[in-house]
């Protein structure tokens, strides 16, 4: 079973922390979404006939396409593949968006599980980030949302903003608690190179909370959603039982991938390939015939990385049996050794199955993935 991510590269207006590739302009929507029914076909063979298991339109941000183009893509899809009975499609959504007869559209489309991106319930921190939506407006089309019969929303929200105090962290997460959503992403702010933060940071306008409170404010998310009764599956995601993400889950899990659109991944096991970031270049190569893209055949080292860069940040963890069986002694060996210290500080936990990250080493995960990655 396998994956088909759709990227839709728009976005109304660029928001401050954000460094994704994405077009301040809808100008070319319509040729993209051409160009993206034509992608769909001359990659039907990539998944070789594996059927799928979800279908994620992410960006960007695929809410600025009409119900006639995802109808079209999804048409598309189905003609050059076979879905599974309990097909998870997830649609990325901004508030702004989601008004209540284009929600009621892509539930009949077969939508059936929104990823929408609030962010923050405090306008002021929404105006700072410049995203285009009030606190009101999120709180709204949640409701909106689950009046439309979707039972399967996930919310995203940051920690970590500049002037975000603790109070207002915990007003953030009871506000979104009390919505009885399914699955939350959380994720700390950090500051990409081509930002308006960044700017703003080396202009000295904005200041960022310090470690100390960061990991708080992470600690307070853990505790919160741990009352609720959410599973923390992911470092940065947490949901309730039965509604992990299936689509994020197939890539932990090393399952196939496609990705149709601009800059868009894929992976067939033995090789990644990944699309040309230009919109342009894009359009015009798909409509000769061709696919523009590069690729990359995986070699043992680059799975054994692969496995442990995505298994490590997982509850499951990294498998023992799994390293042993499909990368040998000299890769097992090299894990054990490379976790060793991480393990003694309490960074890691061990046991005979597998390793995991401790709550204390969830926050300095980066460092020690590297840290135990082979070059
Ligand atoms: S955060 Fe989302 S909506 Fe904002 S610029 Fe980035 S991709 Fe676009």
């Amino acid at each position: 079973m396998a994956g088909l991510y759709v990227h839709i590269p728009f976005c109304k207006s660029k928001c401050s922390y954000c460094d994704f590739f994405s077009v301040a302009s809808l100008v070319s929507k319509d040729k993209l979404v051409g160009a993206m029914v034509k992608e769909i076909e001359l990659q039907k063979n990539y998944l070789e006939r594996e059927s799928l298991k979800t279908i994620y339109f992410g960006g960007g941000t695929p809410s600025v396409l009409s119900i006639k183009d995802i109808d079209s893509i999804l048409t598309t899809i189905n003609k050059y593949h076979v879905l599974e009975n309990h097909v998870e499609i997830t649609l990325e959504a901004n508030p702004d968006d989601l008004k209540m007869d284009y929600l009621q559209n892509l539930r009949k489309l077969g939508i059936n599980r929104l990823s929408i991106g609030v962010q923050s319930f405090i306008d002021r921190d929404l105006e700072l980030m410049k995203r285009r939506h009030n606190a009101n407006d999120a709180l709204l089309v949640i409701k909106n949302a689950q009046k439309c019969n979707f039972d399967n929303i996930s919310v995203d929200l940051i920690y970590g903003l500049p002037g975000l105090t603790i109070n207002d962290w915990i007003y953030n997460l009871d506000s979104l608690l009390d919505l009885n959503v399914q699955h939350i992403s959380a994720y700390n702010l950090t500051i990409e190179q081509n930002t308006i933060f960044n700017k703003w940071l080396k202009q000295g306008k904005i200041n960022l909370p310090s470690d100390a409170e960061s990991i708080k404010q992470f600690e307070i998310l853990i505790e919160k959603t741990n009352d609720k009764k959410f599973v923390h599956y992911e470092i940065s995601n947490f949901a309730l039982d039965g509604f992990f993400s299936e689509h994020n889950s197939n890539y932990w899990n090393n399952e196939k991938y496609l990705g149709i659109g601009p800059s868009a991944h894929s992976y067939n096991l033995s090789s990644r390939q990944w699309n040309i970031s230009s919109l342009p270049e894009y359009i015009s190569v798909i409509i000769q015939g061709n696919v523009p893209c590069e690729q990359e055949i995986l070699t043992i080292n680059d799975k054994y990385n692969d496995y442990i860069l995505t298994s490590l940040r997982t509850l499951w963890g990294i498998s023992l049996r799994k390293v042993e069986n499909d990368f040998g002694k000299l890769y097992f060996d090299f894990l054990l050794k490379s976790a060793e210290t991480f393990v003694k500080s309490n960074h890691l936990i061990k046991n005979n199955e597998k390793i995991c990250l401790t709550i204390k080493g969830i926050f300095i995960a980066d460092l020690i993935i590297r840290e135990m990655l082979k070059v």
